[in-house]
């Protein structure tokens, strides 16, 4: 597909840099630069979320009756691209590509009416509490319980590794309903209105990169409304299952791994060769960043091809090739922005990150993000199941065909 000769979409694509141009705030710019990981600072990306929903363009994958922007699959791929040359902040993942799009496919209509808007127009920021201290991979032998108790549910356990908890005002959850049900038949999901029910405690931790992005949460007899279930009762496994494809695949992320590998090329013309003249001239480095660039390109050509409803993306097995891809990729570009950054790269410029801080980084931005986000980067093979766990998944989906 070559998305660039279509003058239709050149019209398109202009029209989206003009207004990605003059819309965002000095901050929610400097938000983008200072990002590090797929969360983008949290005042900023929903400041700006706020702004593309008036605009109407908060949500381009969504359907249009549910407030997306009817875009072909083209002009995503225009915006997604236009968005990252000007390093403007992602948009927080966990409402608009997970619990919105489940709603989408499997809420009532009570609960699209309820949580949708709010969702949409950046109005709420929902937490995923899924893991436990003793079920990561193994999820379905989570513990934390939920009884049944006249309309409502009394939750009693606790959650980890549950990111931005401590800025979201929502949350949705896997709880145990059934004790004595095969482990995946007595899991329940469910949506919390809030993130502040008496017996609710969360605790941030601090992540390797410095940041308190992940949080533990606690639940000491929590009520919370049974009219939070989605789903019936028992049958939460495969909602939280349908959740996971959303988390693992769906939205576009080569343009970043490009935008990633621009800056790192940028400064490696200005960054001295130890064998003499510049590091971008250097032979070993061109062939390392030649090789990681011809991945990338693969990899946004099966992007663009499952994002086009090609039948790569309705493959069962596309969300876990997709996540160990994407994971493995921006690994690898992380440790290209160290070898250039180089000793720069060392110090965590911690003060420097924050937005409006007013500290002056020492040296490049790629200097600034190198550290930071090689990182913050360790855990994109952890989180949203671990790439081994992806790759037994996808043998597992390739061997029952056989
Ligand atoms: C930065 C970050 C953000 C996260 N955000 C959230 C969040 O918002 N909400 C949430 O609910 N969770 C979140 N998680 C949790 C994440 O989903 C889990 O960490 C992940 O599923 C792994 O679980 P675990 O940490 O318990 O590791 P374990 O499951 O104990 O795994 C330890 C190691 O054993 C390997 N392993 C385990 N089982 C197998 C197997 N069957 N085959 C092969 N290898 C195996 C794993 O690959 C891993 O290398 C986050 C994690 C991180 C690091």
């Amino acid at each position: 597909m070559d998305i660039d000769l279509d003058p239709e979409l050149e019209a398109f694509r202009s029209e989206v840099a003009a207004f990605l141009d003059t819309a965002p705030t000095a901050a929610i710019r400097e938000a983008g630069r200072k990002t590090t990981s797929v969360f983008a600072p949290f005042d900023e990306a929903m400041a700006w979320h706020k702004i593309l929903h008036r605009k109407g363009w908060a949500a381009p994958a969504w359907p249009a009756e549910y407030g997306g922007t009817g875009w072909s699959v083209a002009q995503r791929y225009v915006f997604a691209e236009e968005y990252r040359k000007r390093d403007l902040p992602p948009l927080l993942p966990n409402s608009l590509k997970m619990v919105g799009p489940l709603l989408i496919d499997l809420g009532t209509d009570a609960q699209k009416r309820k949580y949708l808007p709010g969702i949409l127009a950046g109005e709420d920021y929902w937490t995923q509490g899924y893991s436990e201290p003793n079920a990561g991979s193994d999820l379905a032998s989570l513990s934390c319980s939920a009884v049944a108790d006249g309309d409502d549910y009394i939750i009693n356990g606790s959650k980890i590794w549950t990111t931005l908890a401590y800025r979201a005002n929502r949350m949705f959850m896997l709880v145990r309903t059934d004790k004595a049900a095969k482990k995946q038949e007595g899991i329940t999901f469910l949506l919390l209105d809030r993130v502040d029910y008496p017996g609710m405690t969360i605790r941030p931790i601090i992540g390797l990169d410095g940041f308190p992005e992940q949080c533990e949460v606690f639940f000491d007899n929590v009520r919370v409304p049974q009219s939070g279930r989605v789903g019936a009762e028992n049958d939460g496994w495969s909602v939280a299952k349908h959740l996971l494809k959303h988390e693992r695949g769906g939205s576009a992320q080569s343009p970043t791994l490009r935008r990633y590998l621009e800056l790192v090329r940028e400064a490696a013309f200005a960054t001295p060769s130890p064998f003499g003249g510049v590091l971008a001239h250097d032979a070993v480095f061109q062939r390392d960043i030649g090789a990681l660039e011809a991945d990338i390109e693969s990899y946004q050509h099966f992007e663009k091809l499952s994002i086009s409803g090609h039948a790569i993306g309705r493959d069962a097995a596309f969300p876990s090739m997709n996540k160990i891809m994407s994971s493995e990729l921006s690994q690898r570009v992380s440790v290209m922005m160290r070898r250039v950054a180089g000793l720069e790269a060392f110090s965590l410029q911690l003060d420097a990150l924050q937005v409006g801080a007013n500290v002056e980084p020492f040296g490049s931005q790629l200097d600034l993000m190198a550290m930071p986000y090689y990182l913050n980067s360790r855990a994109t093979t952890i989180y949203a199941g671990t790439n081994e766990v992806q790759r037994d998944l996808v043998a597992r989906t390739l061997v029952s065909r056989r």
